[in-house]
């Protein structure tokens, strides 16, 4: 399926035409970021048509108070929601006192563009306002140099009369959230500042005080000649404004430079707000549009020579992997630890802009191979600084002895996910976060991680599951009951295989790096256990004890893993007879239904034998692979990534370009009718995935890399970029070999399809 709205291009993502009802998912597709905040593609000039205003702050949040039918003991109070923030584009325009809403004016020509080679966004348009025709090109972006600060540049020209053009530019904290649970605005007022050609409004959220200021300075210049205006100034509440009127001529351009500069709490002090706001405002303004520009899109280069990806033969898979990899990088830079990757980034309100198992699960790797170590270590940084909250979120559910369970959804590290299937059970999050330290450690070989972060959270997350795991006096083993899985689609089973093999795995990555770290550095172990009050031998002989007997139901007349216990009792039907038009189950069948048929949402044993590939023999994994995908739906974005690396391992190429395809233009073609709340930038990390582990088969295997080139075979050649250690590798893949090529860093050795290489 292509969506014929958007054209094919290798570089950008393109519109040209207007579709007031495609409107709201162009605003997420040409959503810009930059890692500290975001702004969907809202119109600069008012609009009164369908729009999800969206302008958001990394680390601002609010958290709504909880609603639920039925409450139940352990809930967390509120759900913490990613905040609709400043309108800082905002820059209204009327022509002989009409207002310029290409709800309401007849809209000739349209054309949108959001450059991913240099990170802007352009729009050009003509609209007829009565007897006038006015041509419009905006064009935008939030800077990846100076965070906390987004220009614009809005060039308007009348075709064929002359009139007056009446400009506000204007910061609107008067903004709401569409997903508020009680209807309630979440800002309130603290200071309004204007003067001629600039002004600061500053708000706080009526929880937790988040104060936010943002400052703006504009200029106006006549083709080149800057004008002197004397502008009114406007005051309300939350808002400033200026308003100017050009006695403007036909075929003349008057060009609007309007900079923002948005600062919070969240990064400064909060007495310095309003000045410190003014003077980022001020200083982009001295720096120019062109000149910050022009950082801008060398920025983006610099970004790119790591991360970028090239499919020949493509160019739709050409243009979905680009969009994926801009999207990822425009959602998280990794410059703060506090700072994560919710589901929709900044793109849109659903799921809170929160941080789910998505992160470790799915994401980690795309930023250690495009971003590096630094980046990639933030990412896990992030939840240690959480271990407390995890450990009080265990306790809350009666776990003692500093056990930790992460949250299923959260924003400071408290759980905000109130659906009791999801939030207490779904529990193998904590075997994703422990994964996480894993795959970092043996892709960069960094085992000062362990004693510095790794080990106090592996040995929490390690004591919530001796804790939850219990000795079932009818099977003599270790079963672990009442959990939901990755496959959503099921509730309250009880040894799910996936969360059995990943606590059973905790167990023993963390007995391993106890040894590891005493051999490293004895003093500074003891030091750390002493800290989380290690108990030695009681724990460790416990751990053991368990590993020795957990339970992991399997059918070995199939030679298969159970999903859970009881699964095989499920009427067994494929997916491919479901008809068409009961497809996404989710949307036509109840609750009831599907949890009582065989369908899986997305990988579930399959994403163990995924993280696990190696603890496995081929025939394991096919048998398991063609049980289990012909009973999946993948009704969750997250899920056809993982199946396409398993299919490509297997030698499946079509299944596994099959699968792809589902994944790499997910947004780009509205596969799930939902783009207008945003995009799913966490199963933009799976597509990449997809294209390095699956097409690329790469593996970390003893400390090495190791690739397993599967080119599909409609693609001539497949190229991406790998920093591995301190490393920059190119791989090179065509149907006649590939070849790897270091770009940075030191010489090594490679293994492609079972022969060593040193590059
Ligand atoms: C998936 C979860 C995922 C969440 C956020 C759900 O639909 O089932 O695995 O964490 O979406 O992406």
């Amino acid at each position: 399926m292509h969506n014929a709205y958007l054209q094919t291009d290798e570089w950008k993502i393109i519109e040209d035409r207007w579709s007031p009802d495609l409107h709201q998912g162009s605003e997420s597709i040409f959503s810009l970021g930059n890692g500290f905040m975001g702004q969907r593609a809202n119109f600069e000039e008012q609009y009164s048509g369908a729009s999800l205003q969206g302008s958001y702050l990394g680390g601002v949040y609010y958290p709504d108070k909880t609603r639920v039918g039925w409450w139940k003991n352990g809930y967390p109070e509120y759900f913490a929601k990613v905040l609709n923030s400043v309108n800082w584009i905002g820059l209204d325009v009327y022509v002989d006192g009409k207002a310029l809403d290409l709800a309401q004016a007849e809209v000739k020509d349209f054309y949108r563009e959001l450059n991913m080679r240099e990170g802007h966004l352009m729009r050009r348009f003509t609209a007829v306002l009565g007897e006038h025709t006015v041509m419009v090109e905006a064009l935008r972006f939030v800077s990846m140099v100076r965070k906390e600060v987004g220009a614009l540049r809005y060039q308007i020209r009348l075709l064929d009369t002359s009139a007056k053009i009446e400009v506000r530019p204007y910061l609107d904290f008067d903004v709401i959230n569409h997903d508020s649970n009680y209807e309630e605005k979440f800002w309130s007022p603290v200071s309004e500042n204007v003067a001629s050609q600039k002004g600061v409004v500053v708000a706080k959220t009526k929880k937790l005080d988040f104060k936010v200021a943002a400052a703006m300075r504009y200029e106006v210049f006549q083709d080149d000649t800057p004008l002197t205006l004397y502008p009114e100034t406007k005051r309300a509440e939350k808002f400033v404004a200026n308003a100017f009127v050009l006695e403007a001529k036909a075929k003349t351009n008057y060009v609007i430079h309007k900079y923002a500069a948005i600062v919070s709490s969240f990064h400064h002090p909060e007495a310095d707000l309003s000045a410190l706001a003014d003077q980022i405002a001020s200083q982009a303004r001295r720096i120019g549009f062109a000149q910050l520009l022009q950082e801008q899109s060398e920025n983006w280069a610099k970004r790119w020579a790591h991360s970028d990806i090239q499919i020949e033969g493509d160019p739709q898979a050409q243009q979905g992997i680009r969009f994926n990899i801009f999207q990822l990088t425009q959602t998280y830079t990794g410059e703060d630890p506090r700072l994560n990757i919710g589901p929709k980034g900044f793109t849109g309100e659903k799921y809170g802009g929160s941080t789910y198992w998505d992160t470790e699960a799915y994401c980690l790797p795309f930023y250690m191979a495009s971003a590096g170590q630094e980046v990639a270590r933030n990412l896990l940084i992030y939840r240690y600084k959480q271990l407390d909250k995890a450990i009080e979120n265990a306790a809350k559910l009666g776990f003692t002895q500093g056990a930790a369970l992460y949250p299923m959804v959260t924003m400071n590290g408290e759980e905000c996910h109130n659906e009791w299937e999801i939030t207490f059970e779904e529990i193998h999050r904590n075997g994703a976060i422990a994964y996480a330290i894993y795959n970092y450690i043996r892709y960069f070989d960094d085992p000062a991680y362990l004693l510095d972060y790794g080990l106090e959270v592996l040995i929490a997350i390690a004591r919530f599951w001796a804790q939850r795991f219990n000795l079932s006096p009818a099977k003599g083993q270790y079963v672990m009951l009442g959990v939901t899985g990755p496959n959503e689609y099921e509730n309250n089973v009880n040894n799910n295989w996936y969360t059995n093999y990943i606590a059973r795995w905790c167990l023993q990555y963390t007995l391993q790096v106890l040894e590891q770290v005493q051999a490293m550095d004895s003093s500074r172990a003891e030091a750390v256990l002493a800290k989380v009050r290690f108990r030695g031998k009681e724990e460790t002989e416990l751990w053991q004890e368990i590993i020795a007997k957990v339970f992991l139901p399997e059918d070995q007349e199939q030679g298969i893993f159970l999903q859970q216990e009881g699964y095989l009792d499920k009427e067994q039907i494929l997916a491919h007879d479901l008809p068409l038009r009961e497809r996404p189950i989710n949307q036509h069948w109840s609750w009831d239904r599907i949890l009582r048929s065989c369908f899986i949402k997305q990988a579930d044993v399959l994403q163990g034998l995924y993280f696990f590939r190696d603890q496995f023999s081929p025939e394991q994994l096919e048998k398991n692979f063609d049980f289990y995908e012909a009973r999946t739906v993948h009704e969750s974005s997250l899920s056809p990534c993982v199946h396409v690396v398993l299919a490509a391992q297997l030698g499946k190429l079509d299944k596994a370009y099959e699968l792809y395809l589902r994944t790499s233009r997910l947004d780009l073609d509205d596969y799930n009718r939902e783009v207008h709340e945003g995009l799913h930038i966490t199963s933009m990390a799976g597509t990449w995935l997809a294209v390095v582990e699956g097409f690329g088969g790469m593996q970390v295997k003893d400390g090495q890399l190791h690739f397993a080139p599967k080119l599909p075979a409609k693609w001539q050649s497949l190229q991406f970029k790998i920093i591995f250690r301190k490393t920059l590798l190119q791989v090179h893949m065509t149907a006649a070999g590939t070849q790897i090529k270091r770009l940075e860093g030191p010489s090594l050795t490679v293994e492609v399809d079972g022969q060593n290489h040193t590059v």
